[in-house]
């Protein structure tokens, strides 16, 4: 059946895929979805499947992989209200606040006094960084799952374990030369993935972070922590191994490389093979740096 949408309707139901971590069409031919047998439909309760079983996401410390269902039927209108863009207000304070920290320990105590994200009320623990603080490589992930919460602690999940391994295979370790972090420090109820407005207003925070740790590159992991890092829409499938530079609010640039998740690699372990050669092209850019990653 087709849609009868206007072009206003068209464009909400376009924003509200956007907003739910929709960013890219899959596939050389288009699909009628309308024209499948009516039982193939999605129930009306789940209308989309969880960005969090999308390589543009990963949150999930240790998550089952969740499933697409296999019919993806846009809303009429828009089920609920869409999400702001960012709390423009809050964001501002976050900045404010984050702008005066001069030194990693008072933006971690600044962190920590933060009261203007609600993650922090379901929260146990506020997940600040983990590894050396000097570190030339600065990871930054999406945000805590369950073991992070309870830690206090970012990747040290099964997820974490991975990416522990990973980086092993090029004499790297958060005891020795990676600093870790991530776009949001608390965890979101659940493991769904932050909003728009949660990771405006932690990002304020983050962004200040690699102010102050001043790492030589940045590794972004997961899609969700590339976009919002980036200000990119791009996908993770795309834009993953290509060098970016990220300029920050005080004038610096710093390189930074895009890859998957490590709990998006648990998923979908034929991606490792992307994924080795990013480690890769990160251990190359060290060496162009004049660091070695065995002897950092
Ligand atoms: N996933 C993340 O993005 N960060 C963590 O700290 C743990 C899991």
């Amino acid at each position: 059946m087709p849609l009868d949408l206007s072009g206003d309707e068209a464009l909400a139901v376009l924003r509200w895929y956007v907003d739910q971590g929709f960013d890219e069409t899959i596939g050389e031919e288009p699909v009628d979805r309308f024209a499948l047998p009516a039982q193939a439909a999605t129930p009306a309760t789940s209308p989309v499947p969880s960005p969090a079983a999308t390589p543009a996401s990963g949150s999930v410390a240790g998550q089952a992989p969740i499933a697409a269902p296999a019919v993806l039927r846009p809303p009429a209108a828009p089920a609920r209200a869409p999400v702001p863009l960012e709390s423009p207000q809050l964001v501002e304070d976050a900045r404010e606040v984050a702008r005066r920290a001069n030194t990693i320990a008072e933006l971690e105590e600044a962190v920590r006094a933060f009261e203007g994200c609600a993650l922090k009320r379901t929260a146990k623990n506020t997940v600040f960084a983990d590894g050396i603080a000097t570190a030339p490589v600065m990871i930054v992930g999406e945000a805590p799952g369950a073991d992070e919460d309870r830690m206090g602690k970012p990747f040290v999940g099964v997820s974490g374990q991975l990416l522990d391994r990973m980086f092993a295979a090029i004499s790297m370790s958060r005891e020795r030369n990676l600093y870790i972090t991530n776009i949001l420090f608390w965890r979101p109820p659940g493991n769904r993935t932050p909003t728009l407005a949660e990771q405006a207003t932690c990002l304020a925070f983050t962004r200040r972070h690699i102010e102050l740790v001043r790492p030589k590159v940045v590794v972004l992991a997961g899609g969700t922590a590339v976009k919002a890092v980036l200000e990119t829409t791009e996908g993770i499938t795309r834009i993953r191994g290509k060098w970016a530079t990220l300029r920050l609010d005080d004038g610096s640039e710093v390189p930074a490389l895009p890859t998957f998740h490590p709990a998006y690699l648990l998923r979908t372990p034929a991606s490792k093979r992307q994924s080795w050669w990013d480690l890769l092209a990160l251990d190359k850019k060290l060496r162009e740096l004049g660091i070695s990653p065995g002897d950092a």
